[in-house]
């Protein structure tokens, strides 16, 4: 079965307000197995919004819209739907009673205009809505089905879980879904995917999406049987494949971050990291200690901004500096020995760098380990955040390799 979202909404094409009703969506429908292969948001405009519908259930079996179910007249799905599906609409008594009845918990009284919200598509099911006054409706008819949706998020939500998530369910043949969602840390977007295009677009099952932030993308594959076996088998088949072109540059095969791979590894092995950061403020510590029970490993970190804090806290040598500047290799590697001595950590982490103005992206990261002290000097590409967020990528994908390396 193939899916087409419709976010009904004018707000949602101001730069205010983006639907996340979709995405929310599109997760749940994905789970049952069936693809969204359209989306759009229309705003309150009934010809635009009936084009829409029509043009969705043309090619595709599905259609949800969330929005729009309001009380008044830029309130436009009902009537849109109807058109669309060429069906009439009733007034229906005991829908208004528990309209009433809602507003009766909160002592108001509701409108006269809330009474179109008690108008139904003639052959509609009705879908009650506990947390708003909109219901939802269901139309169905010769293998096409029109879902209209409240736009509230807190509504819609648990009307998915609890009414549509079931009816789909019901509809669909028995089938076995199968997910494997790997993580993939500094490589570009465009090498890997040259890399990996010619295999994935072979398979139509597992579908495969990739989703790319700087210096960390995502690869996940959805494999559909009739039963988890064989799912399970075509996951594995295209798995391998990618996994044998891409190598040791993954670093996650269950969708974990960074973050908690490094950490799971420092667990297993029980040891521990520190940090000491200059032009990341703070970013590196505040990446590892994202993951819950991080203070199993994690020791503390230096925030040394200044060559006197390098000096004061790490033992970094004035007269180092002076000679090398603060960001050279050479700085790099002080500040993870002097981090390391003092806080007795198995590994010690440091960046120093330029964030941006003239030298922008040039930033030295040094990691302190049973064995050695070593610097690396990185030329990172784009603005502060971009930099700062890169920095902290490769200091913990370094240090994930050196776990790895040294507990051989
Ligand atoms: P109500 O009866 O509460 O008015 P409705 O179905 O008419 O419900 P809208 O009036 O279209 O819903 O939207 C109400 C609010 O819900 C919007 O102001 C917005 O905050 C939120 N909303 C609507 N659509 C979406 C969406 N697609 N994603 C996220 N939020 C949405």
């Amino acid at each position: 079965m193939n899916a087409e979202i419709i976010a009904v909404g004018s707000e949602m094409l101001t730069p205010d307000k983006i639907d996340t009703n979709s995405l929310y969506l599109t997760q749940e429908l994905n789970t049952l197995g069936i693809e969204v292969v359209a989306k759009s948001i229309i705003g309150d405009d009934r010809a635009k919004l009936t084009a829409a519908i029509a043009a969705a259930l043309a090619s595709s079996e599905l259609a949800i819209l969330t929005g729009g179910l309001g009380p008044t007249e830029d309130d436009v799905t009902r009537d849109a739907a109807a058109a669309a599906l060429g069906v009439g609409q009733h007034y229906d008594e005991s829908v208004w009673h528990q309209i009433e009845e809602r507003f009766k918990k909160f002592n108001r009284t509701p409108s006269a205009n809330n009474r179109r919200q008690a108008d139904i598509l003639d052959g509609a099911e009705v879908l009650p809505n506990p947390n708003g006054t909109a219901p939802g409706q269901w139309f169905s008819r010769s293998g096409k089905i029109v879902v209209m949706l409240p736009g509230p998020p807190r509504e819609l939500k648990p009307m998915v879980a609890s009414q549509i998530v079931p009816k789909l369910s019901q509809i669909l043949p028995p089938m076995a879904i199968r997910a494997r969602w790997y993580r993939v840390a500094l490589m570009g977007e465009s090498d890997l995917d040259s890399l990996i295009a010619p295999i994935y677009t072979k398979y139509t099952n597992p579908v495969t999406t990739i989703l790319a932030a700087a210096g960390d993308i995502d690869i996940h594959l959805r494999a559909r049987s009739a039963n988890a076996e064989e799912a399970e088998n075509l996951l594995e088949d295209l798995g391998s494949h990618i996994e044998s072109l891409i190598g040791d540059r993954i670093y996650s095969n269950n969708g974990d971050t960074l973050s908690k791979t490094v950490g799971d590894m420092l667990r297993a092995l029980g040891q521990t990291v520190a940090v000491a950061e200059s032009c990341t403020g703070g970013l590196l510590g505040a990446t590892i200690t994202e993951v819950s029970g991080s203070s199993r490993y994690f020791a503390g970190g230096f925030l040394t901004y200044t060559n006197e804090m390098k000096t004061a806290l790490l033992d970094v040598p004035s007269a180092l500096i002076e000679k090398h500047t603060e960001v050279s290799e050479e700085v790099a590697i002080a500040m993870a020995s002097g981090a390391r001595a003092k806080t007795h950590a198995t590994y010690a982490l440091s960046v120093t760098g330029y964030a941006d103005g003239d030298q922008a992206g040039l930033v030295f990261i040094g990691l302190a380990t049973p064995k050695h002290t070593h610097a690396r000097r990185l030329s990172l590409f784009g603005d502060r955040q971009r930099v700062r967020g890169l920095a902290v990528i490769n200091c913990l994908d370094w240090l994930r390799r050196s776990i790895a390396h040294e507990s051989r």
